[in-house]
Parts: structure tokens; C-alpha cells; sequence
């Protein structure tokens, strides 16, 4: 349903990509978008206009001297933001702000009752922490909009669902002792990949114990260890009855990605969505967020998010 879903794409978002050939390329949007228009999708959502956060909004989540930190390497355009995986580039600081702006766009028009749904294919950076970049995250859009929604509308019992390949690390340990973060994050076992975190055995701390479900999968798992796993998931989400729903739902799972070994069709990516807007429909008001990730094969950007925005807008 067209006037649910908000899409959110454009050439400030495209920016967020590294030099030299570099994985993380400005070629991922381009690749998901041109699979959409063919599929006709892009008449099924509101298209957007991303904006940049202001510099107060970054500092809601953010330490000043990260901030700081990525606003002078995006001057100098030059070195590594962090220990040498995300490589600065003359104008960084802009697009990983115009990633969080555009989340906290979404955010706001959704608790205004604008949407109930949006799509965000740039933006999902689940290894930046509060106070440093890292994986090829610079700020964590998802930690703004989770932050956002505690502070700025009063609604406490988020759940973060991540089926990205990597452990969604900035997230989980950001919100580790926090009881009302729920948290499932479906990932390649930390003992094959970065950054190797996300044991089935870290559930939370303190209070927040049994609040977080990390699902790590052993290299070359299949769609089927997926679903058996996916049904952990879903049981552990409805019993903790989440209010609004954030996802990450990278494409680097899916068989054939450079950088991760799992061998997930993009049906791993329909079915997810399609459940999670089903709970959300239960339990959150059919509030959902949905962010694109990772993902370094072009063709399944492609496959992978379109299946997530057809899905968004059924
Ligand atoms: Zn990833």
C-alpha cells in the first residue's frame, strides 16, 4: 500500500560509499534502485527527500570527539577513520549525516501517523559505536533512531532484528544492559567473520538478561537453517511484545557475497520482512523501519532489497 511505505533514495544517500574499490562502493544504491524500476516497485512508495541530521541531533548519540573526529577526515579527505577498514573520503562527515538525518526523517513521520513503514537501502550502520566508526560505519543510524524514540516520543520497548552476515556489534553492545532493547541478530559465527562477536551465549546483562537472542549460523548454512532458526526468532519477538520495529536487513548473507560465507537465498530476505511487518501489525502498531545494511555483491543488493521493498509495499 503505496501511502504506508517511504522510500527513501537520492544522490546524498549514493554518496556513502568508499574509494578504490573499495567493497562498500557509491554503486549500491544504483544497483537496488535500477532492479526496482524494473520491477515497477518504485511506483508502490512514497519516494522521500533525505535530509542530513544536524549536528545536536549526532550529538543525542554521539561523543563530540567522534563527531569531531569525522568531521576533520572528512576535510582532510585522507586516512582511515578507524583501524583501517573505513577509509576517510573528502565529504563523509555529509553523507554519514545525511544517513542519520534521513532515519530520523522517517522516524518523525511515522510517529507524526504520516507512514507506518519505510525502506532506507543506504543507511543500517550497526558497527559504529557511540564514540567511533567502525566495519565502514561512521555514525549509527540505527542507534539515532532507537535513541530517538526513547527520548523523543517515549516509547521504550524497541526490537532490533539484524540478518546481516556481521554481528550487528554497535548495537548489541550499545543496548546490552538495556531490558527494553530487544534484540535478534542472525549472523555468521563470530569464530569465521568480523567482528566476531554475537555468541549464542551473550543474551544481555543485568537486568536486560534473556532480552537479546543472538543466532550465529556456521559458514555455508542454507536457507533451510535460516527458517529453523527464524522461528526462534519470531517466538522470542512476540513473547516480548515490542513496540516499534528496527531491522537491518543486509544483503552480505545471501550465497556468493566477497566478504562472508553463508549461502542464504534473497526468500531469507521476503520472509523475514514479511513476518516482521506481520508482528508489527500485532504488537507495534505496524510500525517498522527497515534498513539495507551491508551487502558487496551488486546482483543481490539488487535481489535482496527488492525483495524487502516488495514485501514493505504488498
Ligand atoms: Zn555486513
Amino acid at each position: 500500500m503505496k501511502d504506508e511505505v517511504l522510500l527513501f533514495v537520492g544522490e546524498v544517500l549514493g554518496r556513502y560509499g568508499f574509494p578504490d574499490g573499495h567493497p562498500f562502493s557509491v554503486d549500491r544504491q544504483g544497483a537496488f534502485w535500477a532492479e526496482a524500476r524494473a520491477q515497477g516497485l518504485d511506483r508502490r512508495a512514497r519516494l522521500a527527500e533525505p535530509r542530513a541530521a544536524a549536528r545536536a541531533e549526532l550529538l543525542r548519540f554521539h561523543h563530540e570527539t567522534h563527531v569531531d573526529w569525522v568531521e576533520t577526515r572528512s576535510r582532510e579527505g585522507a586516512g582511515y577513520m578507524d583501524y583501517g577498514d573505513t577509509p576517510a573520503f573528502p565529504g563523509v562527515f555529509e553523507a554519514a549525516s545525511a544517513l542519520c538525518g534521513s532515519a530520523l526523517e522517517a522516524l518523525e513521520r511515522i510517529m507524526a501517523g504520516d507512514a507506518l513503514r519505510s525502506f532506507q537501502p543506504i543507511g543500517g550502520m550497526h558497527h559504529a559505536r557511540r564514540d567511533r566508526a567502525a566495519g565502514f560505519c561512521v555514525f549509527n543510524d540505527l542507534g539515532m533512531v532507537i535513541d530517538a524514540l526513547r527520548e523523543q516520543h517515549g516509547v521504550r520497548r524497541v526490537a532490533y532484528v539484524d540478518i546481516d552476515v556481521h554481528h550487528g556489534d554497535g548495537v548489541f553492545y550499545t543496548y546490552e544492559s538495556d531490558p527494553d532493547l530487544v534484540l535478534v541478530d542472525v549472523h555468521e559465527d563470530g569464530n569465521y567473520l568480523y567482528p566476531g562477536t554475537g555468541a549464542a551465549g551473550e543474551t544481555g546483562k543485568g537486568a536486560a538478561a534473556g532480552t537479546k537472542l543472538n543466532l550465529p549460523m556456521r559458514p555455508g548454512a542454507r536457507d533451510g537453517d535460516f527458517f529453523a532458526a527464524w522461528e526462534r526468532a519470531l517466538e522470542h519477538l512476540r513473547r516480548q511484545q515490542p513496540e516499534f520495529i528496527v531491522m537491518q536487513a543486509g544483503a552480505d548473507c545471501l550465497a556468493g557475497d566477497p566478504l562472508a560465507h553463508l549461502r542464504f537465498s534473497p526468500e531469507v530476505h521476503a520472509r523475514a520482512v514479511r513476518s516482521l511487518r506481520a508482528l508489527a501489525e500485532e504488537t507495534a502498531r505496524g510500525r517498522l523501519m527497515v534498513f539495507g545494511g551491508g551487502g558487496y555483491d551488486l546482483g543481490n543488493v539488487g535481489a535482496a532489497w527488492t525483495r524487502v521493498l516488495a514485501e514493505l509495499v504488498a
